[in-house]
């Protein structure tokens, strides 16, 4: 058997920007509006930080306003909510992420409800998952919306296959499952008390890992030729790389899964740069729906 198609979520990724981009540019030049979005970090986590300034460099890039708030540590409850309020209320912002995870001294909960669920570009808020759930307009998740993005482009239609995802999280097990259904899979949603994980896993056509464990996931789980999308981001020690040295590894043992499935999304270079160019694209729509007008085509005029 040969080795699967590698999913390149870099080029896809880029590939989605770039159209977003030009979506962006005829809306301004159409209607004069310039989309924005405000990204709210609180304290200093270097992850968080890393994963800020991604997002607001390719916001600028798409043409997107960035207008971001940098808290410190020790900001109350009081404190944020107040400011997720002056961004509800500012018509300049059309979307508004608050980056988690959140300092044991804000219930983040209360800050994902007190975003306007029409700014809310992460799609965590309890309106969005409910119309998510309806199959009405929702803003949906930007991890599981570019995994659907990236499974439709390798697969086409996705109707009738099954599709097995391990883990049940709010923000990428459960509406990866959703989407899905949405996409006319049967889907079976795995976790930690499932029977038998890897038989569960050996009937899907599609497999989305986003557990959290590294390379749990092992060849002999995957069906050959199926398609597997590998969430999953944990660091773990390289020692042939050098002393104290790490590196990134999915919830997949990729060297052996890429034997077996027919395509797979690589850790790091999949999964990733997708959910970012997913964060502009929920922009793009927050900002048109807010405005009531159509999300522009990208073929210009
Ligand atoms: P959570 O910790 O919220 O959820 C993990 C899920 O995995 C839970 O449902 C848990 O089950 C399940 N699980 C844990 N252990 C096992 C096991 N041994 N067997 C089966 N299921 C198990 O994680 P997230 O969903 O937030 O994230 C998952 C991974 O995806 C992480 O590595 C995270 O870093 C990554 N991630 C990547 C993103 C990207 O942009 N690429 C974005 C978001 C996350 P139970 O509910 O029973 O406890």
């Amino acid at each position: 058997m040969t080795d699967a198609i590698i999913i390149d979520g870099n080029s896809f990724a880029a590939g989605l920007r770039a159209r977003i981009g030009r979506q962006v540019a005829v809306l301004t030049k159409r209607h004069g509006i310039i989309p924005g979005l405000a990204a709210v970090l609180v304290g200093d986590d270097p992850a968080s930080q890393i994963y800020v300034r991604s997002k607001e460099k390719q916001t600028a890039e798409a043409g997107m306003a960035s207008m971001g708030r940098r808290l410190d540590s020790g900001t109350s409850q009081e404190d944020l909510l107040a400011i997720v309020n002056e961004l509800n209320a500012d018509p300049g912002v059309h979307g508004i992420l608050v980056q988690l995870p959140l300092p044991d001294q804000i219930y983040t909960r209360a800050i994902i409800k007190a975003v306007e669920p029409a700014k809310d570009v992460d799609g965590f808020h309890p309106i969005n998952v409910g119309r998510l759930v309806n199959g009405e307009d929702a803003l949906v998740p930007c991890t599981p919306l570019g995994c659907t993005m990236m499974l439709k482009d390798v697969l086409g239609d996705l109707t009738g296959l099954n599709a097995v995802i391990v883990g049940r999280s709010a923000i990428v097990g459960k509406p990866m499952a959703q989407l899905l259904l949405a996409e006319n899979c049967t889907v079976t949603v795995s976790h930690s008390r499932t029977r038998d994980l890897p038989a569960v896993c050996r009937n899907a056509d599609i497999l989305v890992a986003a557990v959290g464990r590294p390379q749990m996931i092992k060849g002999d789980w995957i069906k050959p030729g199926a398609t597997v999308i590998d969430v999953g981001i944990n660091r773990i020690e390289a020692p042939g790389r050098g002393v104290g040295k790490t590196r990134l590894v999915g919830d997949v043992a990729f060297d052996e899964a890429v034997k077996i499935a027919g395509a797979i999304t690589p850790v790091p270079g999949g999964v990733g740069p997708t959910t970012i160019a997913c964060l502009l694209r929920n922009t793009l729509t927050a900002c048109c729906r807010q405005n009531n007008i159509d999300v522009p085509d990208d073929s210009g005029e």
